[in-house]
């Protein structure tokens, strides 16, 4: 096998614990790797650096191309633009890419859940744009693009035909943001009509979808949406299949990706080793298939089924008293 050289962010908060638990997974597995570790968030600042957003990490992904970063704190009301925001729109990593599927083992009030949000990461009201206009009124604007919103649009389509996926649901509230998400939809049709007519596709009123959501999940397979409503949908979508400690995502652009789970550095759990490790192992198998390393990502896949499977493993927020290190010394010992 190839050395990799891929950089790692091992964040904050329960960032450096799952992030040293995923390590150990993915190269007891056999990938061969050289980390290149590097700082961002509070930790960046502990270190001496001036921004949470290094300059030196930006250029280290720029040239590697390949980042596994755990979660990231950005200091609330201290002028600090968020590390995230910062990343995917420095990187242009445009789609967020989160699979929700229920887990063996893993008992929620859902089965057979399977799918797939892809979210528009470099605009909405996420282009940071805000005014005080007079004192007491203040603006955020939301931003949308025809060529942004045509590409995640793409992006979505080319995915779900690679995936075998069968339909994509836009969420949007066009009803009220008619020019915004009026755009939004419109690409999106426009890509369906002229390159992907194979796939079906609707659109959803995105209120009336999150309670088809809970109604069923499983009439769900790809959905497509703008930044905010992705994000919230991310994490509603995690509530039905096991909660924040089990949704990998990658956030790709045409010349990098960064692989990260969808939750925060949970500073309520943070430092005492309970931590689940699991998102950021998966979302590390998302990376092993980005790098055509299949053969170790299906080992380890096949590990974590077989530790939940086995219901005896499971961290806390799964009801188990297992710590974030036991978790992965289990994924390791039925590594095959
Ligand atoms: P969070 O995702 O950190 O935590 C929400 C809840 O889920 C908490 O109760 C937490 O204990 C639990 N949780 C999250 N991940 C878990 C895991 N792996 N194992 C067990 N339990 C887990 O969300 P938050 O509290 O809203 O945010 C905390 C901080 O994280 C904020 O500073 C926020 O800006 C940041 N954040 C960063 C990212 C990122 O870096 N990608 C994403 C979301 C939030």
């Amino acid at each position: 096998m190839a050395k990799h050289t891929i950089v790692m962010i091992p964040g904050d908060g329960i960032g450096p614990e799952v992030s040293s638990a995923t390590r150990r997974v993915l190269e007891a597995a056999g990938l061969s790797v050289e980390w290149i570790v590097l700082p961002a968030g509070i930790q960046a600042i502990e270190q001496g650096f001036e921004d949470v957003l290094p300059k030196k990490t930006v250029e280290a992904i720029q040239h590697y191309k390949i980042a596994l970063k755990g979660p990231v704190t950005t200091p609330v009301g201290k002028g600090f633009r968020s590390v995230n925001v910062q990343l995917r729109q420095k990187l242009n990593l445009y789609a967020a890419v989160r699979p929700v599927r229920s887990l063996p083992g893993i008992k929620t009030r859902y089965e057979n859940v399977d799918m797939v949000i892809v979210r528009e990461n470099t605009e909405g009201l996420y282009s940071g744009i805000e005014n005080e206009v007079v004192p007491g009124v203040v603006t955020s604007l939301k931003v949308a693009s025809r060529p942004a919103c045509t590409r995640i649009a793409r992006y979505a389509f080319r995915y779900a035909t690679k995936r075998h996926r069968n339909k994509i649901t836009v969420f949007h509230k066009a009803n009220i943001m008619k020019l915004s998400d009026g755009l939004f939809l419109d690409c999106a049709r426009q890509i369906h009509d002229d390159e992907y007519p194979n796939i079906q596709y609707e659109e959803i009123i995105i209120d009336a979808g999150c309670m088809k959501i809970v109604q069923d999940p499983t009439r769900m397979d790809v959905l497509l949406m703008e930044n905010l409503y992705g994000d919230l949908i991310s994490d509603l979508c995690a509530g039905l299949v096991g909660g924040l400690g089990v949704v990998p995502g990658a956030n790709i652009g045409d010349d990098a990706a960064v692989f990260e789970a969808v939750h925060g550095s949970a500073p309520d759990i943070a430092g005492k080793g309970i931590a689940n490790p699991l998102a950021l192992i998966m979302s590390g198998v998302m990376m092993l298939n980005h790098l055509h390393e299949e053969r170790v990502a299906t080992r380890i896949k096949d590990a974590y089924d077989a530790v939940l499977s086995e219901g005896k493993s499971f961290t806390r927020d799964l009801g188990g008293t297992a710590t974030t290190e036991q978790f992965a010394d289990a994924v390791i010992a039925h590594l095959e």
